[in-house]
């Protein structure tokens, strides 16, 4: 199929309208059902295509400054109702969402891949982080969200409670990667916590962000506590910011910064998942070939394309060389594509911004002196944005790869001597998401995983440990980001604390006509009775 036609769509995909040997790759009242959830009267539209082999996908309207502050009329009108609705209910909405997405599986998968050229496998695991994401959630409602009675200042005669009350309208902005997850796990607990959503899914993937909307209301959420907003991102995220009673970031490091800056100046919470630059560790008693599998899914999940995927692997001397032979013989044995099989072990990068990153990387790196050990070139034979995986050896503080995010399929491999070594070269720079360590002795790996600047460390894995465990938190540490997903943090955010206390009896202030002086006798010798008891 032609990139070049005869369209007169200049910002997109060539058209079967306008060029006879063009196609979509999906059927347009399918997509047409999908756009209208979309809050957009600029009469503007942004044409997508895929990746895999450059099908036009769609035409998705924009929003415009006005429709995002009528999606928030919208959102705030909904809210009070649905913070009203019993917290079963809305645990129970999240539950049919649980196996509606199972159900569903294939067709979501189908999606995602069309529009990110992702690996079937890789689409698989967003299916599954949602289900367990809303599993997670539902059945943890009441362990978040109710009244917590908490000691008072006197027993018996102060009774102090705290109430979850929902921030409002959260502003959620995501990225690309992957389009499912990000597009609706951290969406999830907001509106559990009784809040509702203005969503502004990235210009990408739209249609599985939307596709998920559907999946909302088809669980019963009132289609009216998720809104969905689309268009670029200064403009549309700036007006979301701009309205917001929290915003939920996730994206790049820089875009952050600018974020959080907004909300200071509107004096509003957010959290933020940022970029990383992640470390894997094999010490020297790890089983070589379980830590090279997992470098493999470490470092080539998602075509790299991942904020928790490693990037920098640290080994120990004493198994270097067998590790390095096991890891690229690995990766060699990788079967590239983009298309919707299953058999895909690696798919395609996104776009041609993300290949042009990844080619730039490894360009300056070998042009400075690093090795290639396996991939390093692009693939065009395969896709229009297929890159091998490729593994770097003598890589330097002076090319770009060193401590920059690549967000590819590559990565530097490093030779240590000491434990003290790696953990203090692990922490160097400025990102501290995710890392892994991978040690016979796992006691150890907790030993050394406590040493490592990062929001999440896997032992024996990858990231699946900790990412597809809910109940633990999940962000960054310094630039990585601030706040978390996942765990009682991942729905607390939603939430202000409001401390109820109702005083019995006696007030706290002197009484019976007691002087100010007797009242702080009493008071003290209170204070140390309260100390002897144990009291908090
Ligand atoms: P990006 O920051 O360019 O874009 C992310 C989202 O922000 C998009 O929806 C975009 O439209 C919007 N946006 C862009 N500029 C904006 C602005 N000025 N105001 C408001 N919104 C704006 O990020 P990207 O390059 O598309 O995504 C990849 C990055 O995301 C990587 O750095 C990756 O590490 C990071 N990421 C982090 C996590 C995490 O959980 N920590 C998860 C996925 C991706």
């Amino acid at each position: 199929m032609s990139e070049q036609s005869a369209s007169p769509l200049t910002d997109g995909p060539a058209d079967p309208e306008h060029d006879s040997t063009a196609a979509y790759g999906l059927d347009r009242s399918y997509v047409a059902a999908l756009t209208r959830r979309i809050v957009s009267t600029t009469g503007e539209t942004h044409a997508v295509s895929s990746p895999i082999g450059g099908a036009p996908l769609a035409h998705v309207p924009q929003s415009g400054p006005a429709d995002v502050a009528e999606a928030f009329s919208r959102a705030r009108h909904a809210q009070a109702a649905w913070a009203a609705t019993p917290l079963d209910e809305r645990a129970a909405a999240l539950l049919r969402l649980h196996d509606l997405v199972l159900d569903r599986q294939d067709e979501l998968i189908d999606l995602v891949v069309w529009e990110s050229g992702k690996a079937r496998k890789d689409a698989y695991l967003e299916v599954a982080h949602l289900a367990l994401t809303a599993r997670y959630y539902a059945r943890t409602a009441h362990q978040h969200l109710d009244v917590q009675r908490v000691g008072g200042m006197f027993p018996v005669l102060t009774r102090a409670e705290v109430h979850r009350v929902p921030k409002g309208v959260v502003g959620i902005i995501s990225p690309w990667n992957y389009p499912l997850t990000m597009a609706l796990c951290d969406g999830l607990p907001a509106l559990l916590a009784g809040n509702a959503v203005v969503s502004k899914p990235d210009a990408q993937t739209m249609l599985t962000a939307l596709l998920a909307a559907q999946l909302l209301d088809e669980a019963g959420f009132p289609p009216e506590v998720w809104q969905v907003v689309a268009g670029p991102g200064p403009e549309v995220g700036g007006a979301i910011v701009a309205e917001a009673d929290y915003v939920c970031f996730t994206g790049s490091t820089a875009t952050g910064r600018i974020i959080a800056q907004q909300c200071a100046e509107r004096l509003i919470g957010c959290s933020l998942e940022l970029g990383g630059k992640n470390p894997m560790l094999v010490l020297r008693d790890a089983d070589v070939h379980r830590a090279a599998e997992g470098a493999v899914r470490a470092v080539f999940s998602n075509a790299g394309q991942l904020c928790v995927s490693m990037e920098r692997l640290f080994v120990a001397d004493q198994v270097y060389d067998r590790f390095v032979d096991a890891f690229v013989s690995r990766t060699q044995a990788m079967t590239l594509g983009a298309s919707q099989d299953w058999s895909v072990d690696m798919g395609s990068l996104i776009s041609q911004a993300q290949l042009d990153t990844v080619t730039r990387h490894v360009e300056d790196a070998v042009a400075k002196g690093a090795r290639v050990l396996t991939g390093g070139r692009a693939r065009p034979d395969l896709g229009p944005f297929v890159f091998e995986p490729t593994i770097l050896e003598g890589v330097s503080a002076d090319m770009e790869c060193f401590g920059k995010e690549t967000f590819g399929p590559v990565v530097s491999l490093y030779r240590f001597h000491s434990e003290d070594e790696a953990v203090e070269r692990a922490n160097d720079g400025h990102y501290g998401l995710n890392a892994s360590v991978y040690t016979r002795d796992a006691a150890r790996g907790r030993a050394v995983a406590r040493r490592i600047r990062c929001g999440t460390v896997n032992v024996n894995e990858a990231y699946g440990a900790t990412f597809g465990s809910l109940g633990a938190p999940m962000g960054g540490m310094r630039e990585s980001g601030m706040g978390r997903r996942q765990g009682a943090e991942g729905i607390l955010r939603y939430t202000e604390a409001q401390s109820v206390a109702t005083q019995r009896l006696v007030p706290i202030a002197p009484m019976f006509g007691m002087s100010e002086e007797t009242n702080a006798k009493v008071l003290t010798a209170s204070l140390r009775l309260l100390n002897k008891l144990g009291r908090a």
